[in-house]
């Protein structure tokens, strides 16, 4: 049975590495996968998936307004693959999740995807929003706060280190950076004072 998967998490939780190895799991006994990433752009195109610990593959990268049924079909009418995945899957359009749906449900392929489940301002991304609606199965990529605690929060910092509290949910070639908090820190950094101040 096909199914449609969301591996949710934070920033700098080894998402990208998760898919890889998965991915090389079934190439590895010989059954083909095909890799997607988002083009923040609509520049489509020859995309990779890269992780922190330096391994990597060649991904299709997926347009903003792009059909992924028609994408998929397209792909599907050169060989078989026994799985698809999905990197950045918060950057898919609530369309293009049901599109992923169909490609389930319809052409019987599982679909595995992989994102961010929350924003900087504690906010779901409509595309991660549409995958905890509509997946057949839900599994979370765990990382840790600075604490110990589990990290589910991400704070967006510039230059300076000092936390951005507004702005585009997408910011696409800046020089931020992203730190994953547990949610007692993350309110902390975004000026939530905890009334019990300690630690
Ligand atoms: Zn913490």
């Amino acid at each position: 049975m096909a199914k449609l998967y969301f591996h949710y998490s934070t920033m700098n939780a080894g998402k990208s590495t998760v898919l890889l190895q998965a991915s090389h799991n079934y190439r590895e006994n010989d059954m083909d996968t095909y890799l997607l990433t988002a083009a923040l752009d609509d520049r489509a195109g020859q995309g990779r998936i890269a992780s922190r610990i330096g391994i990597g593959a060649e991904a299709d990268m997926f347009g903003p307004s792009e059909d992924l049924f028609a994408k998929v079909s397209a792909r599907l009418d050169k060989g078989d693959v026994a799985s698809i995945f999905v990197d950045e899957a918060q950057f898919l359009s609530p369309d293009q999740v049901w599109q992923l749906a169909r490609v389930v449900d319809d052409l019987r392929v599982p679909v595995l995807c992989y994102g961010l489940r929350v924003d900087f301002q504690g906010k779901l991304f409509p595309g991660s929003a549409t995958l905890l609606a509509l997946a057949d199965e839900m599994r979370e990529v765990r990382t840790i706060c600075h604490c110990g605690k589990k990290a589910t929060m991400v704070i967006r910092q510039d230059e300076s280190g000092q936390t951005i509290k507004e702005g585009a949910q997408v910011q696409i070639g800046g020089n931020e950076t992203y730190l994953s908090l547990c949610r007692r820190h993350w309110r902390k950094a975004m000026g939530d004072v905890p009334t019990d101040p300690s630690s």
